[in-house]
């Protein structure tokens, strides 16, 4: 789903240059599109060095450089386990733990080797790939607002689902509210309202794309350490921050290293990307928490629910 809000300033020729964005951006990273840069990588970057275009190597470098500032947790090479789990799809698959142990050695970004010179990857070991579903949404959101800056667009609304970028101001001297989901009735009404100047809100949820097998639910979301669904208290993450494409990383960065580690990396995320970040971690046992010094009103619209601004 995607749905683009330009208000008064929206002539067609900007909805046009901005719907060709989106659809040249999922064409690059397109898994399937036979000459697609992400399909080129996947296919030959452990034979040759595979040369692509400006928009993968640089959310590749991107990519990269978060997975170091989060140990791991972030890390695109992830895709042999999405393709083996294959959740996202209508035949999803718990893989054993046999299959897991076959595929995890391909999983770290460590055996990805870039090179800026001639914008070019390669793949240390056989059978690695790549998978930009944890980020692209956001990279795709701060393409979309360069767009809006070139063409002096007043306000905007973007919204990729799960990914929201508000833009502008929504009138003069307002905050935009953005409603957070509640992961337990994600079709309902909002479990939080945020009101906050420009900014993108994105949120990760276990509701999102998931299978039930026996007792278990499993999720999108895989720890690279185990090479499992991750397993933890939260049901969802939510990141805020300027920059679109670190927030959705980092949405699927804390749900690989649970609240308090997150909690604790942020301080060093802030320095290192030079911008504010602010986090609200919901729990499976209604608990609702927000990153210290959270700086936007916000309410809670459902009660039952307990608030907690522990690190503060
Ligand atoms: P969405 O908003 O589309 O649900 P998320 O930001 O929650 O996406 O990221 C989930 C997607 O990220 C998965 O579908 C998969 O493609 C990819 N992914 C899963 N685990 C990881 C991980 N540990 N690091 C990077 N990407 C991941
Ligand atoms: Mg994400």
């Amino acid at each position: 789903m995607c749905v683009v809000n330009l208000f008064e300033d929206g002539k067609d020729e900007i909805y046009d240059e901005i719907f060709s964005r989106i659809r040249e951006i999922d064409n690059e990273f397109s898994l399937d599109k036979k000459n697609s840069d992400l399909y080129r990588i996947n296919s030959r970057a452990f034979v040759e060095p595979v040369t692509v275009g400006d928009d993968v190597f640089s959310l590749l470098q991107f990519s990269l450089s978060l997975s170091k500032i989060t140990d791991g947790a972030f890390d695109i090479s992830v895709q042999p386990l999405v393709y083996l789990w294959n959740i996202n799809s209508k035949s999803p698959h718990v893989a054993s733990q046999e299959e897991i142990n076959k595929l995890l050695p391909l999983v770290d970004y460590k055996n990805i080797v870039i090179n800026a010179d001639n914008k070019s990857v390669r793949f240390l070991k056989e059978g690695m790939g790549l998978d930009f579903g944890g980020i692209a949404k956001g990279f795709t959101a701060d393409e979309l607002v360069k767009i809006c800056e070139k063409h002096k667009v007043r306000r905007a609304v973007i919204d990729l689902g799960g990914n929201i970028y508000v833009y502008g101001e929504k009138t003069k001297g307002k905050k935009w509210n953005v409603g957070i989901k509640n992961p337990e009735y994600p079709d309902s009404a909002p479990l939080i309202k945020v009101s906050l100047p420009q900014n993108s809100v994105v949120t990760s949820g276990i509701y999102e794309r998931f299978f039930d097998a026996g007792e278990k639910r499993y999720h999108h979301i895989f720890s690279p350490f185990n090479g499992r669904p991750v397993e933890n208290e939260l049901s969802s993450v939510t990141v805020i921050c300027k920059n679109s494409m670190l927030a959705d990383g980092l949405t699927t960065a804390f749900f690989v290293l649970g609240e308090k580690r997150s909690l604790e990396l942020i301080p060093k995320l802030v320095s290192t990307f030079n911008e504010p970040i602010a986090a609200i971690f919901i729990t499976k046992n209604h608990e609702i928490k927000f990153s210290r010094r959270f700086p936007f009103v916000r309410s809670v619209l459902y009660k039952n629910w307990k608030i907690k601004q522990v690190y503060e």
